[in-house]
């Protein structure tokens, strides 16, 4: 499966020149607002998972890719790291900050990123077959607003009918 992504940046650890891997997170800048750690947990946001998994593979062997964050541009109130897929061990190391809902041990965060990954496989297999299962998710959760193919999906039943309307 290929996938097509940008990472916004890449913090690594300073002054680490010894023989361990320095040590970095990679951060994804949101100016609107940021999928929530529930729903995260919940499987519905498959971007910093797999964004993580894929800088793990691409970086692995200099860099030790602990972790993943949004970072939250927003108003003055709501700006700030979001939604980190990391320990709460290495996020203290790393800087000395706390933050709720994090993993309590790396193997946890791996078991998290593979469901993420089969969950992927299996969602490709099914649309290589031809199998669209429509989301289950709202308009304003799946980002219809956004999607190239919002005037031909068949989800949205209303805007079908206004589109006919309007011919
Ligand atoms: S418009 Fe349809 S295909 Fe596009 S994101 Fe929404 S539900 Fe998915």
């Amino acid at each position: 499966m290929k996938l097509m992504g940008k990472i916004d940046r890449i913090d690594a650890e300073a002054g680490n020149d010894g023989e361990a891997r320095t040590k970095a997170i990679l951060v994804d800048y949101k100016s609107g607002s940021v999928p929530s750690m529930t729903e995260m947990k919940r499987g519905l946001h498959f971007q910093m998972p797999l964004y993580l998994l894929a800088l793990r593979d691409l970086l692995g062997d200099r860099f030790e890719v602990i972790g993943s964050a949004y970072y939250q541009v927003k108003s003055p109130h709501e700006i700030g790291l979001k939604s980190l897929l990391i320990t709460k061990e290495d996020l203290r190391r790393f800087s000395g900050a706390t933050a709720k809902n994090l993993f309590e041990s790396p193997d946890e965060l791996l078991a998290f990123l593979c469901e993420y990954a089969n969950r992927a496989a299996q969602i490709h297999a099914q649309i290589q077959h031809g199998e669209f299962p429509p989301t289950t998710l709202g308009e304003t959760a799946a980002k219809c607003e956004w999607c190239d193919y919002r005037r031909i999906c068949r989800v949205d039943h209303q805007r079908m009918a206004n589109i006919v309307s309007d011919v």
